[in-house]
C-alpha cells in the first residue's frame, strides 16, 4: 500500500507529460533501467528480400533498439511475380520501415502501401539509372548484382533510414561508409582480377547480370530462360543453341537458384561448358554474405574466361 502514492505520481506525470505534447528523448520519467532502454524508441525496419536484408543487417550493425526482418524467406529469391501472403501481411504490420530494391521489383507494393498507409517506404534503387529490360516497357530490377550498383543502393538505404529515425543518423552513416569501404574494396579487387580477361562473352539466365556485365565489360551473347522459373521451350532451347554455337561462347553460367536442366542441354550440343554465377538473392543470413558470394563469383569467371 505504501507504493500505491508514487504509482499514482508516476501516472499524473506522464498524463501530465501527454498533454504537454512533448517529452524530450534523453530525460526518461524513471531512472530505472528498463524505463531508460525504451526511453529511445524502438523501431522495427522490415526488408524485402535477400539482398535488401543484407545491406540493411550492415547498416543498422550493432545500433541498439533496431529491428531487422526479411519478409519473404531467405530461400525465395528474386520477387518476381510474388504475392504477399497472409503471413507476410501480419509481418508488415508489426513494422514502422518497409525496406525495398523498387525498379519493379517488388510488384505488390502499391497493395501493401494502400493497406498499411503509415508504413515509410525506404527505396534503394532510388535515383539509380537503370538499364531497360527484354520487354522495352520493363526496367531491370537487378541493379544490386553490379558491385557499384549495390553500393549506391547502401548509399541510398542509409541516407534514407538516417532521415526516417533521426536519432540513430549519425551511426546509421558511420556504418553505411564502413560497408561501403568494404565493398568499394570488393570492387577493386574484381576490377584488378577481370579487366585482363581475353575472353568476355558471357551466356546467364533470367537477366539478373546485365548490371553485373556492364561493370565488368562481359558481353552477353544469350539470356538461356528469360521467364524467371520457368523452363525454355524447345524453341527457344534450339534458338539459345544456335546462338552459343555462332558466338563459340566457351562459357554458360547458371544459377544455384533456377534447375540447370536447360543449361545442361545447351552443353552438351553447343561443347561450352556450364558455371554457377550467384546473384545473391538466396544465401545464408550472415553480414558478409553478399561479398562472400561475389568473391566465389569472382574465382569462378577466373576459371570460366581463362
Ligand atoms: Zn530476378
Amino acid at each position: 500500500m505504501r507504493r500505491l502514492p508514487a504509482v499514482s505520481l508516476m501516472i499524473l506525470l506522464a498524463f501530465t507529460l501527454s498533454i504537454s505534447g512533448c517529452v524530450k528523448s534523453g530525460t526518461p520519467v524513471d531512472s530505472t533501467p528498463e524505463a531508460a532502454s525504451t526511453a529511445e524508441k524502438q523501431v522495427s525496419i522490415v526488408t524485402s528480400f535477400y539482398p535488401m536484408y543484407i545491406m540493411t543487417l550492415n547498416i543498422t550493425r550493432d545500433i541498439p533498439g533496431v529491428k531487422v526482418t526479411n519478409l519473404t524467406r531467405p530461400t525465395t529469391g528474386c520477387l518476381h511475380d510474388y504475392q504477399l501472403t497472409p503471413e507476410d501481411m501480419k509481418n508488415l504490420e508489426g513494422a514502422s520501415i518497409f525496406v525495398v530494391n523498387g525498379a519493379g521489383m517488388e510488384s505488390f507494393l502499391d497493395k501493401a502501401v494502400k493497406q498499411q498507409p503509415d508504413l515509410k517506404l525506404v527505396e534503394a534503387s532510388r535515383g539509380i539509372p537503370l538499364i531497360r529490360g527484354e520487354e522495352e516497357e520493363e526496367d531491370n530490377p537487378h541493379v544490386w548484382v553490379s558491385i557499384s550498383g549495390a553500393i549506391q543502393q547502401v548509399r541510398n538505404i542509409g541516407t534514407q533510414l538516417a532521415a526516417l529515425d533521426q536519432g540513430r543518423a549519425d551511426r546509421y552513416r558511420a556504418n553505411t561508409e564502413a560497408y561501403v569501404k568494404k565493398l568499394e574494396s570488393l570492387r577493386d579487387r574484381m576490377h584488378q582480377a577481370l579487366d585482363p580477361a581475353k575472353t568476355r562473352d558471357i551466356v546467364t539466365f533470367h537477366e539478373a547480370f546485365p548490371y553485373f556485365a556492364q561493370e565488368f565489360k562481359l558481353n552477353t551473347v544469350a539470356v538461356v530462360e528469360r521467364e524467371p522459373g520457368s523452363e525454355p521451350s524447345a524453341a527457344e532451347l534450339a534458338d539459345t543453341i544456335e546462338t552459343v554455337k555462332q558466338s563459340r561462347v566457351k562459357a554458360l553460367f547458371a544459377e544455384p537458384q533456377y534447375p540447370a536442366k536447360a543449361a545442361d542441354t545447351i552443353a552438351r550440343e553447343t561443347g561450352a561448358r556450364v558455371y554457377i554465377l550467384d546473384p545473391a538473392v538466396t544465401g545464408p543470413l550472415d553480414p558478409d554474405a553478399y561479398i562472400n558470394i561475389m568473391e566465389a563469383n569472382l574465382k569462378t569467371l577466373q576459371e570460366a574466361l581463362n
